[in-house]
């Protein structure tokens, strides 16, 4: 069974994200969203509520399971029996920050995998800091997050 884990902050899981896992169900017979618990980013979200954001997004999706992570990544990869870390790509500006990473997970443990997707053409743009930015100034954040993001972005920044 090939498992693959995404690993990310999803603060808050966007249509970018939500992209890529189901792109990803297509690979493998198993996705874990992996939700990081610390982030070097401050988080809007708290782990829980990230979690919740998650798991009601993919619930119609096939064999994707959310998971909270709060280790070195290839450990929680070791521990779920994941082959294979799924990233996905922006621009070049993610290249640099992603190729280091795979680079040091490489030589953590070169039996796991990093896989980068493209972002689709129609999220090329999107990240989780863009949408929180945009509900800040009640700016238009339908269709980049799931109905329940949108709904508590829109209660946190008062519209
Ligand atoms: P991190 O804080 O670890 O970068 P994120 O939650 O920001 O975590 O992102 C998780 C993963 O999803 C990363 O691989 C990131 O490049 C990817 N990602 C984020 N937004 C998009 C998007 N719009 N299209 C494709 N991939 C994306």
């Amino acid at each position: 069974m090939k498992i693959a884990v995404c690993p990310g902050s999803f603060d808050p899981i966007t249509s970018g994200h939500l992209d890529i896992i189901e792109r990803a169900t297509f690979l493998y017979d198993k996705i874990i969203v992996a939700v990081a618990k610390n982030t070097l980013k401050k988080p809007l979200f708290s782990v829980e509520e990230r979690m919740k954001f998650a798991e009601e997004a993919v619930k119609n999706f096939k064999g994707v399971e959310v998971k909270l992570f709060d280790c070195l990544l290839v450990e929680f990869a070791q521990k779920n029996q994941a082959q294979v870390i799924v990233r996905g790509l922006r621009a070049i500006t993610d290249f640099e920050h992603e190729f280091q990473m795979a680079q040091l997970n490489r030589k953590l443990d070169r039996n796991i995998e990093t896989i980068f997707m493209m972002a689709s053409p129609e999220y090329g743009y999107l990240s989780s800091s863009a949408v929180k930015e945009i509900a800040k100034f009640n700016g238009q954040i339908e269709g980049l997050v799931p109905k329940e993001v949108e709904i508590s972005l829109r209660r946190l920044f008062g519209k």
